[in-house]
């Protein structure tokens, strides 16, 4: 018998979707599912960005869904329009994501409840729903969800943020322990500090940027493309026993 190479990373024929998906990461990881072998349904806002082009580039399709994940209101709706283009889901990516900065002693119930609205509480709607697509295909299935440094650490001036983001790395456990059984498997990535729209300020002020520069092991701002080997290994059987685990993709920040 000749010795057989299984690529356990191949996505070949599996449809994703990803939230956020126009831009920063969500693009990066929508396109590096593609590239592995999967169909795409991005969810965004208002626009779509150049990752229709860019998916179709590897020769996977992509279907435009448009919703606004401040509300519960369109989770139904993705399940159903993911349904409709490629006819099953095999793949969620949690990417759609806000931040509002201001002092714990001046934080507004509006910041609050945007952030917990779209990081939090639509992340888990969305999961439900995918889920119940998984349990009904028999299928089993992948959700990534897009956790934080700050799933691990305090920060500061980001109440809301941190609240979410730590709420996503206890949800990406909770989710694993009810699903695991039915071969779902729940796992974040954590970024660390990337270069992306989000994090533009924080680059383009010289004495920030070179504290935060220092502070990473790596000596560098990770870069979208950062994500692709670890999306696709979430997304992939290589990580089938791989359950309720947050992994930080961070260049070494929180081993500093
Ligand atoms: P980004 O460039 O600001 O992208 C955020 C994405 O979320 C955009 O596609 C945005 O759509 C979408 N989104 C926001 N509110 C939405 C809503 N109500 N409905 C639907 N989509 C919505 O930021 P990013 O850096 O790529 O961040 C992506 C994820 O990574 C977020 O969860 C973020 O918290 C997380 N993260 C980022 C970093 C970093 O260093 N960049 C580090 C850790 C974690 P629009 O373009 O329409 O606004």
């Amino acid at each position: 018998m000749g010795l057989k190479t299984v690529n356990t990373f191949d996505l070949t024929g599996k449809v994703a979707i990803v939230t956020g998906s126009n831009t920063g990461l969500g693009a990066a990881m929508a396109v590096a599912l593609a590239a592995a072998g999967c169909d795409i349904v991005g969810v965004s806002r208002a626009d779509t960005g150049t990752t229709p082009a860019r998916v179709e580039a590897t020769g996977r399709r992509f279907a435009d869904v448009r919703a606004d994940l401040a509300s519960i209101a369109p989770v139904d709706d993705i399940v159903r329009a993911a349904l409709e283009a490629f006819g099953r889901i095999d793949i969620l990516v949690n990417n759609a994501g806000i931040i509002r900065r201001e002092h714990a002693l001046d934080f507004t119930e509006a910041d609050w409840d945007a952030v917990i609205d779209v990081n939090l509480k639509s992340l888990f709607f969305l999961s439900q729903a995918a889920a119940r697509q998984f349990v009904k295909q028999q299928s089993g299935g992948k959700i990534i969800n897009v956790a934080s440094m700050l799933s691990f650490q305090g920060g500061i001036r980001v109440a809301s943020y941190t609240a979410a983001k730590s709420g996503v790395l206890g949800l990406t456990r909770l989710l694993a322990n009810e699903w695991a059984a039915q071969r779902i498997n729940v796992n974040a990535i954590a970024p660390g500090y990337m270069a992306t729209a989000n994090t533009a300020a924080l680059r383009n002020d010289a004495q920030r940027n070179e504290e935060i520069v220092d502070r990473i092991p790596a000596g560098r701002w990770g870069s979208p493309d950062d994500l692709a080997g670890p999306v696709v290994f979430l997304a992939s059987s290589a990580s089938d026993y791989v359950h309720g685990h947050t992994l930080a993709v961070d260049g070494g920040w929180l081993a500093r």
